[in-house]
C-alpha cells in the first residue's frame, strides 16, 4: 500500500463526509492504493458513528475511537501504531488541509530522499492575533532551540517515510515537535512544502492561547531531555560543582578576612552580619541540591525502559 492517511479528530463530525470525499477524490486521480485511519479522540458530537458508516462503506476506512478525550498526540499514538502504508500521510480533520498537497509531498520523499516533509501554511487563515503572530514567535523559538528550519513546526499536514512513525514515540502534547522528535531518532532529512490553507468551516478550534505557554515549556523539556536525558549527571553535576564551589570560595574568603582582621587587631564584624554570608550559603546548599538531582536522574534514567533503545540502520 501507498498511503496511510492518519487523521485525529475531536468533535469534527460535519467535516468527516467531505473530507473522506476530496481525500478518495484526490487518491483515485493519482492512482495511489491507501488507507485513512479516523482516530476519534473521545468525541461527543456522533463524530464516531459517521465514522463507523465511512467505515461500512469503504473497505480502505478504518477508526480507532478513545473513550475519553485524551489530546491529539495520543491520537496520532494510536494511527502511528495502525499505519502500514510506505509513506504515512497525517492532517487535521477540519477541511483546514487540502489532500491536494499529499502527492507532491509524496513525490519529495520518494524521490528527493526526505525521511519527513512538513507543510506550511504560507497563507494562515486563522485568527491574525491569536494564532497567527503568536505563531511566529514560538516557531522562531523551535526553529533556535531544535536547529531544524521549519516555518511552520506544528503544522498538522505532514507525510513521513513508515520507518519514522515506527521509531518515534509521541506522548503528552508532543505533537507540536515530531520533527525534532524524528531529527533525535536519526531522521535528519526534513523537508518543507508551502501548503493551501483553509478557514474552518465547521466546528470550533480546540487550540486556546495557553498552547503557546505549554508549546514553550514542552520545548525546554525536549531540549534538555535530547541533551542531557542519558546523562542527567553531567549537567546537574556540573552546575553543582560550579555553584559549590562558588559558595566555597565566598566561605573561604569571610573566614580569612576575619580571622586576618582579629589576628591584626582591626575592627571586625560577626560572619552573620555580612550579606556575603548568605549568598555562601545559599550557593552551598544549592550546589548541594543539584548535586542530589543529578543522583536522583541517573537512579532514574538507569531504570528507564528505553535507556539501550537504539535506531540500527543496518546490520551485516
Ligand atoms: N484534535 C484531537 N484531539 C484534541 C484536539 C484536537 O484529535 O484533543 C484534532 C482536531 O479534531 C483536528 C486537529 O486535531 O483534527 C487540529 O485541531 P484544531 O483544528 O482545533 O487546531 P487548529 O487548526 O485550530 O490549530
Ligand atoms: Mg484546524
Amino acid at each position: 500500500m501507498d498511503l496511510s492517511i492518519v487523521i485525529p479528530l475531536y468533535n469534527e463530525a460535519e467535516s468527516l463526509p467531505e473530507l473522506y470525499a476530496w481525500i478518495e477524490q484526490v487518491m483515485l486521480e493519482k492512482g495511489f492504493s491507501f488507507e485513512v485511519i479516523f482516530v476519534d479522540d473521545g468525541s461527543t458530537d456522533g463524530s464516531w458513528e459517521v465514522v463507523r458508516s465511512l467505515a461500512d462503506a469503504h473497505p480502505g476506512v478504518h477508526g480507532i475511537s478513545f473513550r475519553r478525550n485524551y489530546g491529539k498526540s495520543a491520537a496520532l499514538y494510536e494511527g502511528f501504531a495502525a499505519a502500514e502504508g510506505e509513506i504515512v500521510v497525517t492532517m487535521d480533520a477540519d477541511l483546514q488541509d487540502s489532500p491536494e498537497e499529499i502527492p507532491e509531498m509524496v513525490r519529495m520523499i520518494r524521490e528527493e530522499g526526505y525521511d519527513l516533509v512538513s507543510g506550511w501554511k504560507q497563507k494562515r487563515k486563522d485568527n491574525a492575533l491569536t494564532k497567527n503572530l503568536p505563531s511566529k514567535l514560538y516557531n522562531w523559538a523551535a526553529r533556535r532551540a531544535t536547529g531544524i528550519h521549519l516555518h511552520d513546526m506544528n503544522c498538522g499536514l505532514k507525510a513521513y517515510r513508515k520507518d519514522v512513525v515506527k521509531h518515534i514515540e509521541v506522548y503528552g502534547e508532543m505533537h507540536r515537535y515530531i520533527p525534532y522528535l524524528a531529527k533525535n531518532a536519526g531522521y535528519g532529512r526534513i523537508g518543507e512544502k508551502p501548503v493551501h490553507h483553509q478557514k474552518r468551516k465547521y466546528g470550533v478550534s480546540k487550540f486556546g492561547l495557553d498552547r503557546f505557554v505549554n508549546g514553550l515549556l514542552d520545548l525546554m523539556s525536549l531540549s534538555f531531555l535530547s541533551k542531557w536525558g542519558k546523562k542527567p549527571m553531567h549537567f546537574f553535576g556540573t552546575s553543582g560543582i560550579l555553584m559549590f564551589l562558588v559558595g566555597f570560595v565566598m566561605t573561604v574568603w569571610i573566614i580569612a578576612v576575619k580571622l586576618v582582621h582579629q589576628s591584626q587587631g582591626l575592627r571586625y564584624r560577626a560572619v552573620t552580619d555580612q550579606p556575603l554570608f548568605y549568598l555562601a550559603l545559599v550557593a552551598l546548599v544549592l550546589g548541594v541540591m543539584l548535586f542530589l538531582a543529578g543522583f536522583l536522574g541517573e537512579m532514574i534514567s538507569r531504570n528507564a525502559e528505553g535507556r539501550n533503545d537504539y535506531n540500527v540502520r543496518e546490520r551485516l
